[in-house]
């Protein structure tokens, strides 16, 4: 792999750790947690990870999916193979006379990480105008885009030119141009000058303040290697003993006053997932198969 010595020992004793956490919280599920995040795509990783901080508080992220660690979901050159595999929901529209009675793929991440577990791995940022717009039809500043590019450098861990105003480089999110474009990429965008069309060097930084153009994509790839959401924010918490993330874990709809799921943790136990509503808050408890 080309890493140092120290630092493999270093990331072998982090996943060990994170192993002997994880197998001794499912081992100990408890009657109920401080907070429960239901689904462990792009946000629930975020949101688990970020109360895991607090360690007087306990959460679960239940995920019906499984294992994220799989040569599907890392190795970037198959990616699209995933749709319609282990790792998708495998939902299709409604059928539809106007795209001749078919039911149109609406691939859906179904694993640790969900949708970017499978997704095409390119780190594409909002229009400013789009941002704006939100802003301006909710009245909420904080949707503008000046409040988010705030939030963009701060999450960002940027290896690309550098670009101060608009690009992030101390965040957890590791982004790069796209490393060995295929020559059809700079071709094309050579065209599409010749078109006429603004070509940019960076598909995040000036070109989405302005009138529109094409650049060659950013991407979530490091060392040939899929990076998920959970790579940046889950697995660096994932020693704590407050945290615990059950895969193959599905919860019902919390909306239903006594819902009851059953499903199988990945180590193939049964834990039922209860939901319910008692006064103005809704609560959800784990049990244990046998128990519920
Ligand atoms: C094929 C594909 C390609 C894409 N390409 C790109 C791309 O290149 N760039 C980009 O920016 N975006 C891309 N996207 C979109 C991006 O991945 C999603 O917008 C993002 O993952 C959505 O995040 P989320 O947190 O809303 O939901 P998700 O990431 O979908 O996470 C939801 C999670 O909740 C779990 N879950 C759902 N219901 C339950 C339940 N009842 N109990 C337990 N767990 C549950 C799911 O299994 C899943 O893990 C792509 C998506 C797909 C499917």
């Amino acid at each position: 792999m080309g890493l140092p010595p120290t630092l493999i020992a270093e990331v072998a004793d982090k996943f060990m750790a994170i192993a002997s956490n994880q197998a001794a919280r499912r081992a100990d599920i408890k009657s109920a947690y401080d907070y429960i995040v239901v689904g462990s795509g792009a946000s629930g990783s975020v949101v688990a990870s970020r109360l895991a901080e607090n360690s007087d508080k306990t959460v679960l992220l239940p995920e019906a999916g499984g294992n994220d660690l799989k040569p599907g979901v890392l190795i970037t050159e198959t990616w699209f193979f995933n749709q319609g595999g282990e790792f998708d929901w495998n939902f299709g529209a409604e059928r539809s006379p106007s795209v001749n009675n078919r039911s149109i793929v609406q691939a859906m991440g179904r694993a640790l990480g969900g949708g970017t577990s499978i997704n095409g791995m390119v780190w594409a940022r909002g229009h400013r105008n789009d941002f704006n717009g939100w802003a301006s039809e909710t009245g909420g500043v904080n949707w503008g885009y000046d409040h988010i590019l705030d939030i963009y450098r701060r999450i960002e861990d940027w290896h690309g030119a550098p670009d101060a105003e608009r690009r992030g480089s101390n965040g957890k999110v590791f982004v790069q141009p796209a490393p060995n474009p295929s020559a059809i990429a700079p071709a094309f965008l050579k065209a599409a000058g010749r078109l006429g069309i603004p070509t940019f060097e960076d598909q995040n930084g000036v070109m989405q303040e302005g009138a529109g153009g094409a650049a060659i994509t950013n991407v979530r790839i490091r060392d040939g290697r899929r990076l998920n959401i959970p790579s940046d924010y889950l697995y660096p918490v994932m020693d704590r003993p407050n945290l615990t993330v059950l895969t193959g874990a599905y919860a019902n709809p919390l909306a239903l006053p006594t819902v009851l799921s059953v499903a199988s943790n990945s180590s193939g136990k049964a834990n039922c997932i209860l939901s319910g509503r008692q006064s103005r808050s809704y609560f959800l408890r784990v049990f244990r198969h046998r128990s519920c």
